[in-house]
């Protein structure tokens, strides 16, 4: 299913869809929202014809229905999937429009209903004939109504916008969870892509160093995988600690990580992969369970300037060349690409 890309249209066919569903009792989740917009859209008659069956028999659209409809009809590809989140952009937008026009009309309905139901009173004590009296009455019980239709509507919009925000949350929060290596809670190599980019676009001075732990199979082999991983936590520090802002640390994968640097000379990121060589060569850790010393652990660098209109794939193989070339001339040293 398509949706539209024209945010005018977009909005026309959600407005189109919140008094529909209101008005048939739809809950107003993202789910049904979609349904709804793409009942208005028209994108596809067969949707349309079954949510018309639905709301026939049953004066409203029940959620199994709704939901085996949503799977049916818009459950498709990725396009999808983006798509929905434009409409939930949309939709963010669109509620809090509403949200603040029906809270202004339902004071405006009050205050009339208020001033109707004064008036009343005053009609009544200047004893008009009944008849006036009873049709000031109904008006009266009609702005009421409109009011308390008002105020339903109201908290409907309400509900929908503190579910669009929650979804919004989830969604950063799974983004974010994607992204990140659990270990070191560094980025992982799904943000390098995006990472890279990003300093692409807005820098042309772009360079990726690729580090890679000396010897760590031995390592592990000797102090054990719970040992190892210690140690990748504490490579994942160092390298959040050593890093400035405009280098970006990433575990790259296993016991190699990359680091992606934005607007600095080849010296400087030179003078920082040594640092951080150095500073690693000279940590020693201990066993917390046997106490026993561990003698420090080194890592071997790789760096690549990224030439023009270089991919990353391209750029990190040449860094990749680099690094080998520090392993094989004795490790624990830094190697800059040709
Ligand atoms: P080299 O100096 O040539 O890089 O040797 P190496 O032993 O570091 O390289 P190799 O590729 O032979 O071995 C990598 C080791 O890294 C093997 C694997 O057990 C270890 N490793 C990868 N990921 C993890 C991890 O998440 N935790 C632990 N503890 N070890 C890991
Ligand atoms: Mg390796
Ligand atoms: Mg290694």
């Amino acid at each position: 299913m398509k949706f539209s890309e024209d945010s005018n249209e977009a909005a026309k066919f959600l407005r189109l869809a919140v008094p529909k569903m209101v008005q048939h009792g739809i809950v107003p989740n993202p789910l049904n929202y979609t349904l709804w917009y793409s009942y208005f859209s028209n994108s596809s008659p067969s949707l349309n014809t079954a949510l018309d069956g639905a709301v026939k028999r049953y004066g409203t659209c029940p959620t199994d229905i709704g939901e085996a409809l949503f799977l049916e009809h818009i459950t498709e590809t990725d396009e999808t999937t983006q798509s929905t989140n434009k409409i939930q952009q949309a939709l963010v937008h669109l509620v809090t429009d509403l949200s603040s026009n029906i809270t202004e009309t339902v004071i405006q309905t009050n205050q009339f209903s208020n001033a109707l139901k004064e008036n009343l009173d005053d009609i009544k004590k200047s004893e008009l004939c009944d008849e006036l009296a009873k049709k000031i009455n109904d008006l009266s019980d009609n702005a009421y109504g409109m009011c308390n239709v008002n105020d339903a509507f109201q908290t409907q919009l309400e509900t929908a916008q503190s579910e669009i925000d929650t979804l919004k949350k989830e969604l950063e929060e799974s983004k974010i969870q994607a992204t990140t290596d659990s270990l070191t809670g560094l980025n992982n190599r799904r943000a390098l892509e995006s990472i890279y980019n990003e300093y692409s676009k807005s820098e042309s001075n772009v360079s990726i160093v690729m580090m890679d732990i000396d010897q760590f199979k031995l390592f592990n082999d000797t102090h054990g995988h719970v040992m190892g991983d210690q140690i990748l936590q504490f490579v994942g520090k160092l390298l959040k600690q050593e890093c400035p802002s405009n280098i970006t640390p990433v575990r790259f994968g296993g016991e190699e990580f990359a680091l992606l640097c934005s607007a600095v000379s080849l010296d400087n990121v030179a003078g920082i992969a040594e640092s951080i060589r150095q500073k690693l060569e000279k940590v020693s850790f201990s066993n917390r369970r046997t106490g026993s010393k561990i003698d420090p652990v080194t890592a071997s660098f790789g760096i690549a300037v990224k030439n023009t209109s270089e991919l990353l794939e391209q750029l990190v193989d040449r860094a990749d060349r680099a690094l080998y070339k520090a392993k094989n001339d004795g490790r624990n040293q830094v190697q800059i690409a040709e």
